[in-house]
């Protein structure tokens, strides 16, 4: 499936190449594209990273009502699964969980084995595919703009993330990614400070949760990413969902 290609009223436009937005606090973005899309802009948190705690976090003090969604692969640790329940009483808070095609992800694994992802690059890519990309395009046809935790310092694929860019992988969209110029001690320091819910796997070496399979603890000083489809080269470790063609390097 491939999302529409997005049109946006001048403003947001001129906005947008005024390059305004790199001087802008997390904040003062979330609060400009609620002013601007409302209901029409969601949060993507894959409850496995605390960005996207901190940036739930603060856009529930903006506007309580502010959607938040997640991908649910079907491969997810049964800690990402507590945690969203956490967020969900916490903030009270509608979290809406995004599935994959029952009928696909039948024909993949009974085709090529429930563990297809450790065979190949491609294989790998195809159950991400599958679990993970054509949910997120399906959802993303619903909606004008969509909010990352992505930062730069993460990893070699995230280096020229921009806090506000136009998604040519998804019809142009509008992306927002408020953290991009943030270093993982200033989220932590926010995690502390208001005492944010975050996956309890972090304190088990996790820097980054994804799907259980795919997900590993690593080394003190190694790449926060690193631990993620750990048997893979570096330049490959993206799940599809934030490299385009045009877009190289900008949680899912
Ligand atoms: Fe499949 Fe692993 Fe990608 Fe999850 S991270 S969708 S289990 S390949």
């Amino acid at each position: 499936m491939t999302v529409e290609k997005r049109f946006y009223p001048q403003e947001v436009l001129d906005f947008l190449a005024s390059g305004q937005a790199e001087s802008l606090s997390p904040q003062e973005i979330l609060g400009w594209a609620l002013k601007s899309f409302g209901q029409k802009v969601s949060l993507s948190c894959s409850f496995g990273a605390p960005e996207g705690l901190v940036l739930l976090d603060m856009m529930h003090r903006i506007e309580p009502a502010s959607r938040v969604f997640v991908i649910d692969t079907g491969r997810l640790p049964q800690a990402t699964y507590d945690l969203i329940d956490r967020v969900r009483e916490r903030y009270d808070k509608r979290i809406e969980v995004i599935f994959p095609r029952a009928e696909d992800v039948q024909a993949m694994v009974s085709s090529r084995g429930v563990n297809l992802f450790y065979e190949s690059v491609d294989a790998r890519q195809l159950c991400c595919r599958i679990r993970k990309v054509e949910p997120l395009e399906r959802h993303l046809a619903g909606l004008d703009a969509w909010i990352t935790g992505l930062r730069r310092d993460q990893n070699v694929t995230r280096n020229d993330t921009l806090k506000l860019q136009l998604d040519e992988k998804h019809g142009g969209m509008l992306k927002l990614n408020p953290l991009a110029d943030w270093s993982s001690e200033r989220v932590w320091s926010y995690v502390r400070g208001r005492n944010v819910p975050v996956n309890r796997l972090h304190a088990e070496g996790y820097p980054s949760v994804g799907c259980d399979p795919c997900s590993r603890a690593v080394a003190p000083g190694e790449d926060e990413r690193a631990g993620r489809w750990w048997w893979e080269h570096p330049e490959t470790r993206e799940c599809g969902i934030h490299v385009g063609e045009e877009e190289k390097g900008s949680g899912i």
